[in-house]
């Protein structure tokens, strides 16, 4: 192993930047070379390469989004896009690449493996559904951020008793809502993950504005319902004012919470380290208090767990 490549790959998250300063650091530390591919698959049939020296990931532990860019490459998705991407790799005399990315690119890192490339994925995406580790890079501060936003529209909400139905990110998956709205105390949390029941939402909204409740808080996941439907629906049984709003990119970005830079710095040196062990064809996580690492297939194989746990508790406590 004497030159790698990292990469990011699909939706930003923050704490990318992390990961890679982990990378490059490490990986000099051990002697190697190492390089940055832009702007994901696209930038490896592109040719899009730079050398990454300790400079190059100064002042960046802080800082949301990726250096390297992110794309999507729907080219990478056909032979022809491929065959260019294994032959700039192998022009280029890399040993190992470093994929940091969600589901999507993990399956392109297959891809690669199975071309004879060492490949490993390290998970970065906000919507936390990567099987076998307990938390994404970006996920933490994607919750954060909600948290944050679920202050400030409560605020309104109280001074003019009005309902908010508040649409978070998460593609399929719920965990962002779950955790924001158990951060924040939402009255109700809309999860893809779980069967809701409108008219049972409703009736708990009229049970509190009996109790005297000046305003709530509904949480819905995008890929539960949209916000407006769901936002329509309770108009028609309550007589407060019922308003949206849609949290969207702004989850993607802002500064990296200190959780998700220190699972950065963990996971990407992880990552060096079993390259340098040899190992590849798997992906790195946090897992029950443990770095460990997973092979592609059982990644693909599973769907990551929701936490029911937290789900009830969040239930019963919004009473
Ligand atoms: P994420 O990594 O955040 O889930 P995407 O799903 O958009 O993001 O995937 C990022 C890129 O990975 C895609 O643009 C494509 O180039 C590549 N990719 C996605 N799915 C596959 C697949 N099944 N096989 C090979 N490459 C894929």
């Amino acid at each position: 192993m004497k030159k790698i490549a990292v990469v990011t790959s699909g939706g930003d998250a923050p704490g990318m930047n992390a990961a890679i300063r982990a990378i490059v650091r490490k990986s000099i530390y051990h002697g190697l070379d190492v390089y940055g591919i832009k702007r994901g698959y696209l930038g490896m049939i592109n040719q899009e390469i730079e050398c990454l020296r300790l400079g190059s990931v100064a002042d960046i532990i802080h800082r949301g989004g990726t250096i390297l860019r992110t794309a999507r490459s729907p080219e990478f998705l056909t032979m022809e896009g491929r065959e260019k991407a294994f032959a700039f790799l192998k022009g280029e005399r890399i040993d190992g690449l470093v994929i940091i990315g969600g589901d999507g690119s993990f399956r392109g890192a297959k891809v690669l493996e199975d071309a004879g490339f060492s490949t490993i994925g390290v998970p970065g995406t906000i919507d936390n559904d990567i099987p076998f580790t307990d938390y994404s890079i970006g996920f933490d501060t994607a919750v954060n951020t909600v948290a944050d936003a679920i202050n400030k529209v409560r605020d309104t909400a109280t001074s003019h008793e009005r309902i908010y139905v508040i649409e978070v990110m998460g593609r399929s998956s719920g965990y962002i809502a779950l955790q924001a709205g158990l951060a924040g105390g939402a009255e109700t949390i809309i999860v893809p993950e779980a069967p809701f029941d409108l008219t049972e939402v409703c009736n708990r909204l009229m049970r509190g504005v009996k109790r005297g409740k000046l305003h709530s808080v509904i949480l819905v996941a995008e890929g539960a319902a949209s916000a407006f439907s769901v936002a329509e629906e309770i108009q028609k049984c309550v007589q407060m004012e019922v308003r949206v709003t849609i949290l969207g990119h702004l989850q993607r970005g802002g500064t990296p919470t200190a959780f998700d830079r220190v699972l950065a710095s963990r996971l990407g040196a992880k990552a060096v380290d079993l390259l340098l062990e040899g190992k590849k064809g798997c992906t790195v996580g946090f897992w029950k208090g443990e770095i460990i690492a997973t092979p592609y297939d059982e990644i693909f194989s599973h769907t990551k767990e929701f936490s029911w746990d937290d789900y009830k508790t969040a239930s019963i406590l919004a009473i």
